[in-house]
């Protein structure tokens, strides 16, 4: 469905085309129209100028007539002689009458200086002009008065319509008579034989006295008053015809006295090769050496037609032109909505390509950044793992500061017995008692070993360890423990039950490291028991599955409950100044996890608390 602007669009579309094609139709008319006229203007023109000398020359033919009747002796003679006799007259009569025969006129007469015919062509003739009067005759006056006259006029003996020329006769003595001859506008109308446009000639009355169309004839070009018809009715010029209007109406006036007039159909039977009737193009101009005017008149159709048909055909053009004017104007705006979106496709394309590279760029950036934080990452790791590492170490020492009381009395126990034992033997050796001697001696040896497996034991746990993970021997660690606390053990009288499995099992981490936390849970185990009345510590280890779980139980009061909820926060402690750091759980905790394990505390439902470490087992290893 069109939308309603398309819609009003075409109709616009149409209205310009509607407009166009009948303007330019009617413009093209008109040129084309004022053209052809122009060029039947000038066509006619050579009608008129064509008909107007052939009349000339047809009259002119019959003009020279009467003069020469002047030059006949006989004539002359009966005009100046009172009384001719019946022969003389019939002498002359007889001339005219084969004058007239040959050169094929009306009637040849002449009349004596009182208007009376004397002789005449037709004096055989029953109707003959013979002794008629016809001094009423305007030719006859204008002979007798200029020499010479024209006249059209009806025949009053036998109504046929004629062109009188006459001419004065004279001699010595003067204007002897007037010879006429009567020319019949058959003849003069010959001349029009091939008249290709009708053609008329109106005399000084406006009477149409000649015409290439007979209907025509005796018709006015212009109304008659009523006095003209009395004076015609005196003359008998007409002879009393009637004198109906041709009725020409004048429609328009053109350059050079054309006129562009319409014919009246005369009458229903006029038969004609050429128009007569309808719209035409007329042109008059005076008939040289009468009063009479000759029109001519052009058709106007051949025009018309052809100015329609150029019409038509400019009509046809500028339609053709208006719908190649559409096409090319949709083949332009197609183009251009093409082009606008290859511009919008482009720019799409561009700003994509803009945001690819953008994005790139920040990729590249992000990458980089990322990179940075990786190596930043990296380094902060390893400066953590350092500080851990200082952490556990400080851990460590701390731990062996607690046991430093401990190994001290460890160690002056022996150094006293040292003492005492050298002494004895020195004494043995005096008395000669060898053999006490060498027991003293053996048991001197026994004690050093037993100091130097102490410091070698505090020198082991002290040392900074790498925190590589291998296969570690859970009983030998636990061994190892209890060693290094075996003064506190002592002292604190805590019997430690094992409950391990037969198969000693190994763990997969750092031995170091494992101890430096059974020493911790430990001696926090009897930290916690210290003044209690029961004391006890449980350890047990099992394998589940890839891991081994160590249990560390003591009978002490359990954890507070503020414990419970900050004990692997590092400086948490409930213990005094110089006792305890807080950082025993935490180094803890962050040990059993750099393992992949875990480490976690809880109240055992007997009473006491009881720790759990859970440690991966080393690969290989028996599976329970
Ligand atoms: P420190 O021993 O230096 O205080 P720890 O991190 O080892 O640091 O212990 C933190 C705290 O956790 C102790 O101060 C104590 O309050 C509590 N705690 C640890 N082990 C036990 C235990 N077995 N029974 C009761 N409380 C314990």
């Amino acid at each position: 469905m069109p939308t309603p602007r398309k819609r009003s669009r075409l109709a616009l579309q149409l209205l310009a085309f509607g407009l166009l094609v009948a303007g330019t139709a009617w413009l093209a008319f008109r040129v084309s129209l004022a053209t052809g006229l122009a060029e039947l203007q000038v066509t006619g023109r050579h009608r008129l100028d064509l008909y107007t000398s052939s009349l000339e020359w047809e009259i002119d033919k019959y003009a020279y007539f009467p003069t020469t009747l002047g030059l006949e002796r006989d004539v002359v003679k009966l005009l100046t002689t009172p009384a001719s006799t019946p022969a003389e007259i019939e002498v002359v009569n007889q001339y005219l009458e084969q004058l007239n025969e040959r050169a094929g006129t009306f009637s040849i007469y002449v009349l004596n200086t009182q208007g009376q015919v004397v002789a005449t062509s037709n004096w055989r003739r029953p109707d003959s002009f013979m002794g008629e009067d016809l001094a009423f005759r305007p030719y006859f006056r204008q002979a007798m008065e200029n020499g010479s006259g024209r006249f059209f006029g009806i025949g009053t003996t036998r109504g046929e319509p004629g062109y009188y020329l006459a001419s004065a006769l004279t001699d010595a003595r003067g204007t002897v008579g007037v010879a006429v001859v009567k020319v019949g506008l058959t003849q003069l109308e010959k001349s029009w034989g091939t008249a290709e446009a009708p053609a008329l000639v109106a005399d000084e009355n406006g009477v149409v006295i000649l015409a290439s169309v007979p209907d025509w004839k005796f018709t006015t070009l212009k109304p008659l008053d009523e006095s003209t018809r009395g004076a015609f009715d005196r003359t008998q010029q007409y002879n009393r015809r009637a004198l109906r209007p041709l009725g020409v109406e004048e429609r328009a006036e053109l350059d050079h006295g054309a006129r562009l007039v319409h014919l009246p159909k005369t009458g229903a039977n006029v038969v004609s090769i050429i128009p007569v009737s309808g719209d035409f193009l007329a042109q008059t101009q005076p008939l040289p050496g009468t009063p009479w005017s000759i029109s001519v008149f052009s058709h106007q159709d051949p025009v018309r037609e052809l100015a329609t048909s150029r019409a038509a055909l400019a009509g046809a053009g500028a339609a053709l032109l208006f719908i190649v004017g559409v096409m090319l104007n949709q083949r332009r705006r197609h183009l251009k909505e093409r082009l606008a979106a290859r511009d919008a496709l482009q720019r799409a394309h561009d700003e994509l390509e803009r945001k690819v590279e953008e994005r790139t760029r920040e990729l590249s950036d992000t990458n980089t950044r990322l990179q940075a934080e990786v190596v930043e990452r990296t380094r902060a790791e390893r400066t953590l793992r350092e500080a851990q590492d200082e952490l556990v170490q400080a851990g460590k020492l701390a731990v062996i500061g607690q046991l430093s009381t401990g190994v001290a009395h460890e160690l002056n126990q022996p150094l006293a017995a040292l003492r005492t034992l050298s002494d004895n033997t020195r004494k043995f050796l005096e008395r000669g008692d060898q053999a006490t001697a060498t027991g003293n001696l053996v048991r001197i040896a026994e004690l050093v070993d037993r100091m130097g497996r102490l410091t070698s034991q505090l020198k082991s746990f002290a040392r900074k360890s790498s925190g590589e993970a291998q296969a570690v021997s859970l009983n030998k660690a636990l061994d190892n423990v209890q060693f290094l606390l075996e003064q506190r053990l002592k002292r604190a009288g805590v019997n430690v039950s094992l409950d391990l499995p037969p198969d000693d099992l190994q763990a997969w981490c750092d031995a170091n490291r494992l101890e430096q936390v059974l020493v911790n849970l430990c001696g926090n185990a009897l930290d916690a028991m210290a003044g209690q009345p029961e004391v006890a510590l449980d350890i047990s280890a099992r394998r589940e599955g890839e891991h081994i779980v160590i249990q560390v139980r003591d009978h002490g009061p359990g954890l507070s409950e503020a414990a419970q909820s900050r004990l692997f926060e590092p400086f948490f402690t409930t213990k005094e100044a110089g006792l305890g750091l807080g950082l025993g759980l935490a180094i803890s905790a962050g040990i059993a996890r750099d393992f992949g394990g875990s480490l976690g505390g809880a109240n055992h439902p007997e009473g006491g608390a009881v720790f759990t470490l859970d440690i991966p087992a080393a690969p290989g290893g028996p599976t329970p």
